[in-house]
Order: structure tokens, then sequence, then C-alpha cells
């Protein structure tokens, strides 16, 4: 047995419930209470104490102190100014792709006449300010930076910071240097260097500044945080959640591939090491209704692992508890388990892909056929990398224009609209014990609701 070894949950012959279904998918074991409980304090330190505190959780998780916890614009147009040409033009490429799908989700206002003089209409109403979460521990993510920005932007959301950690590249405290490139070629000029839990506090609370060039208010707080990060920043996301609207609460990242024997086994290898890259969290699920298809996949990881650079990562991530190889009986089954196990990412690499993805109830995006993998999703499709895991795409989707919006009902009636209605809804509230409800609306209309005979 290598180093690499996939586990199989072998699904074939057996009827299971969707309780059972759910309980045989490969899944982490979150560690949430001993996160919650290592999290808290770092809130409440980061609500009382401000900067002062972020400098030094900063220290203690990221060892650097950084002397500007906000990034100072001559740093944000260095990074531009030094940037690879080459990388300059795929983050263009990217930030064009994506822009040009942004604005296509862009929600339109609508209304309904219900009578005359009763109309009700809808806005949509770009959330006021945001703040960007933008992963660095153990990879840095400018395609992050686009992936969180350009969406907000579209929305037309005023007021927009991003936080992401100090680079540890170098010991100047300041985040990596791509990342700053691409903030100011979007145009974002409020970044701080600050990670983890405590960048999800300063969001929530907003952070009054310790030293001198922090000014008296370092970060104002904002209405809506979104964005990726490890176990960390998604505990400290769920629990500022109700304070401030969050996106989904992301875990490690995860791939699901439904595949057949038609696919192409070291395309498949390929995308599951990609995926496991990213964290020795992460999950790769390939599901399969060909045995043989499987132990192909399994002996080209066997050889691809060993040469890719992040090998030892890798190889903890394919052979986790939360990877596996599930075999089934056929493809109604495959489709089954990829719905049960609602995946961040499902590619899709059968025969005929197009007559599966109308039978996807659960996933964060949909990757049909052999040449749209993952990796194209994850930098410049033009959609969105920024999805939900851990199942949670059961009920939740990626981010996208309407993240940063909401809707409101206006309710637009006039007198002879709220006339023909107000018998009835004097009715309906004197029959929930609310008859001054009821008197309100009939005040409009008659001298004396109060007088039980003129009504
Ligand atoms: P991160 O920025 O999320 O976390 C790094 C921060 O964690 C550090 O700044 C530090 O402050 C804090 N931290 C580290 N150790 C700590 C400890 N022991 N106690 C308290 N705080 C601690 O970066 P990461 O760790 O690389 O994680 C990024 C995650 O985001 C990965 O799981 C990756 O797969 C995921 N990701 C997801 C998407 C998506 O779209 N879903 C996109 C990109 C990345």
């Amino acid at each position: 047995m290598s180093d690499n070894t996939m586990r199989i949950i072998d699904l074939r012959g057996k009827r299971l419930t969707r309780a059972e279904m759910l309980a045989a998918m490969p899944r982490a074991e979150m560690g949430t209470k001993e996160a919650t409980d290592l999290v808290r304090p770092i809130l409440d330190d980061v609500r009382d104490r401000g900067a002062a505190a972020l400098r030094d959780f900063e220290e203690k998780f990221d060892h650097v102190r950084p002397e500007h916890l906000r990034v100072p614009a001559e740093a944000m147009k260095q990074a531009l100014d030094e940037l690879d040409p080459e990388v300059r033009a795929a983050i263009e490429e990217s930030v064009r792709r994506s822009r040009a799908v942004s604005a296509s989700q862009v929600p339109q206002d609508f209304h309904t006449d219900l009578a005359p003089g009763a109309r009700v209409a809808e806005r949509w109403i770009p959330i006021q300010r945001v703040g960007l979460y933008v992963p660095g521990g153990k990879a840095v993510y400018p395609s992050s930076v686009i992936m969180n920005v350009v969406p907000a932007q579209t929305a037309g959301v005023e007021s927009l910071a991003i936080a992401t950690p100090p680079s540890k590249a170098t010991a100047d405290g300041l985040p990596d240097k791509t990342i700053l490139a691409t903030c100011a070629i979007l145009g974002v000029d409020e970044v701080y260097a600050v990670g983890g839990a405590q960048a999800i506090a300063m969001f929530a609370y907003g952070a009054k500044g310790s030293e001198p060039q922090d000014g008296e208010i370092l970060c104002e707080p904002v209405d809506k945080i979104t964005g990726p990060g490890n176990i960390f920043v998604a505990t400290a996301k769920s629990m500022v959640s109700g304070i401030v609207g969050i996106d989904a609460v992301a875990g490690p990242t995860e791939i699901a591939i439904i595949a057949d024997k038609d696919a192409n086994p070291s395309w498949v290898a390929a995308d599951l090491i990609g995926q496991a890259e990213h964290d020795e969290l992460a999950g790769s699920v390939l599901i399969t209704d060909s045995e043989d298809f499987a132990k192909q996949v399994q002996a080209s990881l066997d050889q691809r692992v060993p040469r890719t650079e992040h090998a030892e990562r890798v190889a903890t991530s394919l052979t986790g508890r939360q990877s596996g190889i599930i075999l089934t009986d056929n493809l109604d089954q495959s489709i089954d388990a990829a719905n049960a196990y609602a995946a961040e990412h499902l590619e899709i690499q059968t025969a005929d892909p197009n007559a599966v993805v109308p039978r996807i109830k659960n996933a964060g995006a949909i990757f049909r056929g052999p040449y749209s993998p993952v990796p194209l999703g994850d930098y410049m499709s033009g959609s969105n990398h920024v999805l939900p895991t851990s199942s949670t795409a059961r009920f939740a989707s990626g981010l996208g224009v309407h993240t940063f919006m909401k809707p409101v009902e206006v309710i637009e009636y006039d007198e002879e609209g709220l006339k023909a209605l107000a018998a009835r809804i004097n009715t309906f509230a004197v029959s929930e014990d609310l008859p001054a409800h009821g008197e309100s609306v009939l005040s409009r209309f008659i001298a004396d609701p109060y007088d039980k005979a003129t009504i």
C-alpha cells in the first residue's frame, strides 16, 4: 500500500436511507469546540483593545509585529509598479471575465400591481460597507481578492476593506505584494495586514488605533464579512454572525468528481491532487461506478504525488478521512452520492455530462466536462471561487453580486388601495387581539375607529 492510497467507500449493492447516505460521506472531524474556545478571547480582546490587541495577535500567530496595520498607499503603489507584467496580464484577464459575469448577475428591481392603487415594489440595495477576508496563511490568494471585490463593486458597495495576513516571505509586516498589486488594480485602498480571527473581530467591532499612524480610528465596523479562510477564520465568522452578516461559513476546500470508465484517469488524478494541494484538511473525493477506473486513478496518483511540489501536504490530504473513492453500482447512485456530499466543487467527467448536470441538486459550483477543471474556476473562468463547503451547498451558494445586495420591499398603496382592504385588515387585527392595528387603518377612513358601532 503506497502512502497515497485513498480509502474506498463501497456503496455497491447497498440501499441506504438518506441519513445513512449522509453518514457514509467522507468528512473531516472538525474541532469546532476547541476552535470556539480559542477564538472567543481573540474576539473579546480586539473588541476591547483595538489595534493594540491586533498587533499582539499578529505577533503571536503570524510572528511579526506590523508597524502599519493599515497598508500605506506608497506600499500599494510600489507593489503595483513591481508586479511582473505576465502576472498582471493574468490578473487583468481574470478581472475582465469576472466583471462580465458579475454584470449579468445584477438583480433587477420589479413591482407587482395587485389592484387599483395597490403596488408592492422590490428594490435591490447594495450593502453599505463590507469587509473582505483574503486568506494568506499557507498560500497566497490574489485570485480571492478578485472573487470578493469584483461582485462587491458591481453591486455598488460604497465602502469596502480587505484584511489579509502579513506575508511570511518578508519581515516587513506587509501582506504579499501580488495581493497588494491586485488591490491596486481594482482600486481598493483600504487594506489591513491582519489575518485570522483577529481580522474578523476588527471587521465586526471596528478598531481604535494604538499608534499615531493608525489615526484615532483604525478601522470602522462593517455590515457584512465575506471570504474564505481556515478554521479560526470560519469559527470567528460564525461567532460574529448576527452582529454583522456573513457569507457561508467556509471550511477547508473540497472537490468531488463524478467519473465513469470513459473519463481520463490521469486528468482525474491531477484534479484530485490540485485540490489536495490547498490544505492537509482539503477533501478530494472520486465518485465512480467503475472499480477498474478507480484503480487506474489510484495508479496515476501513485505516479504523480511524489513528483508534485507539495507532495507531503497532498498525501496527507488524499489519505485523510475527509477524502476517498466512493464506488457505486451505476451513474444514478453516483449522482445520489454527489447530492449527499454536496461538494464545494463538483466536476462531471462522464460520457454525457449534459445528462448529469440537470440532476445535480447540491454543489457550490458544477464543472461540466473534461475541459472545465476546477483550477479554471479558481482563476479565470469568470465564475466565483468563494463557494460553500462542508455540505453547506445544500442550502447556500457561492459569492456573487447578490451576496452584496439585499432586496427591500416598498409598499405603495394609495387611498383607494387601502380603503378596499380596511375592513379585512381590521378583521384580521381583531382576530389576533391586536385591535390597535385595525384602528390605525380605520382612522384614515372613519371619524372614530374606537367606537365599535361605527365600524
Ligand atoms: P488564513 O488566512 O485563513 O489563516 C491564516 C491565519 O490564521 C493567520 O493569519 C493566523 O492569524 C491564524 N492562525 C494560524 N494559526 C493559528 C492558531 N493556532 N490559533 C489562532 N489563529 C491562528 O490562511 P490558511 O491557513 O492558508 O487557510 C486558508 C483556507 O482557505 C484553506 O483552507 C483554503 O483551502 C481555503 N480557501 C478557500 C477558498 C474558497 O473559495 N472556499 C479559496 C481560497 C482558500
